[in-house]
């Protein structure tokens, strides 16, 4: 096995996560197995109970592993498909030593950071590499070298490369070159100070990546090589890409990063072949059409909250020749001007997954306007959730039809826990989820649109549409398109009199990849086309 390790340096979000997984795209189109992981040094088991508004979105692996977004990305640059394995966090690792020490596994001891707590670590290492069926393991490392509870994890790497072998490990860190205007020059010190800091815990970066706002001159790359103690072509240029995230690995490409890591790897493969990837890329950045989406949610002011529901459109854009404008529409906003005014000129509308009740009345109004005036409409988990709420409520006269997350006392909680959920105090993934079969019905939008009767898709949820309404609701003409295969708990709702009315109580965004668009993601856009082209 061959392991990359990437850690960062200078500041945080630098787009490690995204060379991580541009660097598995080339290494893959080499032709080598590659599968990725992150190790995040904070203190949280997983990030499932943090706030979208501290960490972004949570991202969901089929297991029902709530992790880093990080880790979406790896599954959209990388035909991998990746466990709770992959995504290892000091809270896990403390908690494992923990309970060893709890339970005399130590034999009396003192346990100590190390050798037990980066044993631990190293041991996810092997264990990752024992169940991993690929040829290269690239593990990327949250945080900035220097921060206090990363450290812990670069002394394991250390030792971890001793172990399996130097010539087996390829080192990359990531920095940033700062551009001085004032000066009107790029800035190297804070790279070598970054690459220093390294050095320090005994671990010689063999490539670096320096992200830059600008070209990167000749005398900058071998002034960073020299100081850094690189060859200067080992020194990469990163620049930000213009277009789509998707041209990083066709930017790294361009500074041949697969050949010097290859070769650093003792690897002979062939150039990586990026045809397809690069046709991609050329429908994503000059496609014939346009459309404008409305995206109407609670964590809108946040790039990263619904960050695989953005890439999800990229997709469906790029399969349909069109560019999908996005509207971030606050569901809030929505109560305080009208839906009219709001989201009056979109071709589309997607209601996204969240939790709480703020903003719920404005998702409401917003699946009505698209209900009465025809516009296409996807919901997704709590977005189906408020499209079952609206029927309830606006067809089947429920006036006060709610979920009991947003009203306990509701006399139609037409969404409602299972009994399963009902004693859970816990917050830590005691959710529905992880991947899920779902049997659709045939003769339906969804069994179109996915072509096939079943499908497997990820849940992370706690509230249902309450089987005690189905049978009302069905009547008035709701139809249940797929339901679990089995408890036969509802999966899809959708409007047979409606252009393009469909409702999902799972994500279909975290399944969606470049060349691979996500069915449901890429009827929407579909139905935005057709609808614009009326309009
Ligand atoms: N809050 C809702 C629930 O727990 C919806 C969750 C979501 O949208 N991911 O069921």
């Amino acid at each position: 096995m061959k392991y990359i390790f990437v850690t960062g340096g200078v500041v945080s979000s630098l787009g490690k996560g995204l060379a991580a997984a541009s660097i598995g795209t080339l290494l893959e189109r080499c032709g080598l197995k590659v599968t990725l992981q992150k190790f995040d040094p904070y203190l949280n088991v997983d990030p499932g109970t943090m706030s979208p508004f501290q960490h972004g979105e949570v991202y969901v692996l089929n297991d029902g592993a709530e992790t880093d977004l990080d880790l979406g990305h790896y599954e959209r640059f990388v035909h991998c498909s990746l466990s709770r394995l992959n995504n290892l966090t000091s809270g896990q690792v403390f908690e494992s030593v923990l309970r060893k020490e709890r339970r005399g596994d130590y034999l009396g001891k003192t346990v100590q950071y190390i050798p037990h707590v980066t044993d631990e670590i190293k041991n996810r290492l092997y264990e990752v590499t024992e169940k991993s069926d690929v040829d290269i393991i690239i593990t990327e490392i949250g945080g900035t070298v220097g921060d206090m509870e990363g450290h812990i994890f670069l002394e394991a790497l250390r030792q971890f490369a001793l172990e399996v072998g130097r010539d087996n490990v390829c080192f990359i860190h990531v920095t940033l070159l700062p551009y001085i205007k004032a000066a009107g020059e790029m800035k190297t010190k804070p790279t070598q100070q970054s690459v220093a800091k390294l050095r320090e815990i005994g671990i010689q970066p063999d490539v670096i990546i320096c992200r830059t706002e600008y070209d990167m001159s000749e005398d900058e790359r071998r002034k960073i090589a020299m100081f850094c103690n690189v060859e200067a072509k080992n020194v990469i240029a990163f620049r930000d890409v213009k277009n789509t995230i998707y041209e990083c690995p066709l930017d790294l490409s361009q500074d041949k990063i697969d050949r010097i890591v290859t070769r650093r790897l003792g690897l002979d493969v062939p150039a990586p072949n990026l045809a397809d990837w690069q046709r991609y890329v050329g429908r994503v950045i000059s496609p014939s059409h346009s459309i404008r989406i409305a995206v109407v949610g609670k964590y809108i002011a946040l790039q990263d909250a619904y960050k695989s529901i953005y890439e999800s459109f990229t997709h469906a854009g790029a399969e349909n020749d069109a560019r999908v404008e996005i509207l971030r529409i606050d569901a809030e906003e929505i109560e305080e001007k009208g839906a009219e005014a709001m989201i009056g000129s979109v071709d589309g509308i997607l209601v996204p997954g969240g939790f709480g009740d703020r903003g719920i009345e404005g998702k409401i109004q917003t699946v009505e306007y698209a209900r009465t005036k025809g516009i296409p409409f996807l919901g997704i988990c709590l977005g189906m959730q408020v499209a079952v709420i609206e029927y309830a409520r606006h067809i089947c006269g429920m006036d006060d039809a709610n979920s009991t997350e947003f009203d306990q006392k509701t006399t139609h909680p037409v969404i409602s826990l299972q009994e399963e959920q009902k004693g859970i105090k816990a917050m830590g993934a005691t959710m529905r989820l992880g991947a899920y079969k779902a049997l659709i019905r045939s003769g339906t939008l969804a069994h179109k649109l996915y072509g096939k009767d079943s499908v497997t898709e990820r849940h992370r949820h706690r509230y249902e549409f309450n089987p005690a309404y189905r049978d009302e609701l069905e009547n008035a003409g709701l139809v249940i398109s797929a339901v679990n295969d089995e408890h036969g708990l509802v999966e899809v709702v959708e409007l047979p009199d409606h252009p393009f009315f469909i409702a999902c109580q799972y994500h279909p965004e975290f399944q969606s990849a470049p060349n691979r668009a996500h069915p449901l993601f890429s009827g929407l856009v579909s139905a935005a086309l057709e609808h614009k082209s009326h309009s």
